[in-house]
């Protein structure tokens, strides 16, 4: 299982402890690119110079997560204009309907940010936890080119109308043991998949790091029936692609 190319297209790295070593043990599990997702704007700029930082290796998308959105009015917006062409995508952002933030307010910023994406055209990272008709509603309504929806495990019937978009979506490493991610994996075509690990978020309790990513390339070929080099090319070529990164 050497020489396998793998990208992670969504790692909270500016919460990941010990970085260093990290990305040591992502290089050696054969990881050539981690997309570094921000949440806020404090966790944006430490994207940003984390990509500096790992020039090459490590690559940026500036966000506003709606767990995020309480601390903030939006003094967001202009930090996100002034950064965006360093960035390769607008993520996280999306909805919540599991937290008690009112929806009005998600509704809003992130229909902001979706038009914002789309007048730079980046590609979307969209949470949309409990929320995926409404996430799917703005952005098609919007017309938003480029999205893909992270971790998703909604129901099939919103999922085939994203795919039908042409939209992507993500599998983690709940792609072991959540019934729901799996089934919207079984359902989704491998041009359509991308990997992530969300690190550090923990998984069966244990805090997850990019180098997990090769957990979920087992789960997914194993799902797909499918040799893990062949998913592993298939998924690194969809990444290069939708977030037009030159390694
Ligand atoms: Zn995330």
């Amino acid at each position: 299982m050497d020489k396998l190319s793998l990208i992670d297209t969504h790692a909270h790295l500016d919460e990941v402890s010990d970085l260093p070593m990290v990305l040591e043990r992502a290089r050696d599990v054969g990881i050539i690119a981690i997309i570094a997702v921000g949440s806020d704007i404090v966790s944006n700029r430490r994207v940003l110079e984390l990509a500096e930082a790992y020039r090459g290796y490590v690559f940026p998308a500036l966000g506003m997560h709606p767990w995020g959105l309480e601390n903030h009015n939006n003094d967001w917006e202009e930090f996100l204009r002034k950064n965006i062409e360093r960035s390769v995508a607008i993520g996280e952002v999306g909805l919540d309907y599991r937290i008690p933030l009112n929806r009005d307010r998600q509704l809003h910023v992130f229909s902001r940010l979706v038009e914002i994406a789309k007048s730079y055209d980046k590609p979307l990272i969209i949470h949309s936890r409990a929320a995926w008709k409404d996430a799917l509603e703005i952005v098609k309504g919007l017309g938003a080119k480029k999205a893909v929806f992270h971790w998703y495990s909604g129901p099939v019937k919103v999922l085939r109308d994203i795919l039908a978009l042409g939209y992507f979506i993500s599998a983690t490493p709940a792609a072991e043991y959540s019934q729901g991610h799996r089934r919207a994996l079984r359902n989704t075509p491998l041009e359509r998949i991308l990997l992530e690990t969300d690190s550090p978020v923990r998984y069966r309790g244990i805090e997850s790091e990019p180098s997990d990513l090769r957990r979920v390339l087992s789960a997914l070929a194993e799902i797909k029936g499918i040799d893990a080099f062949a998913v592993a090319s298939a998924t690194t070529e969809n990444a290069l692609r939708l977030f037009g990164l030159r390694l």
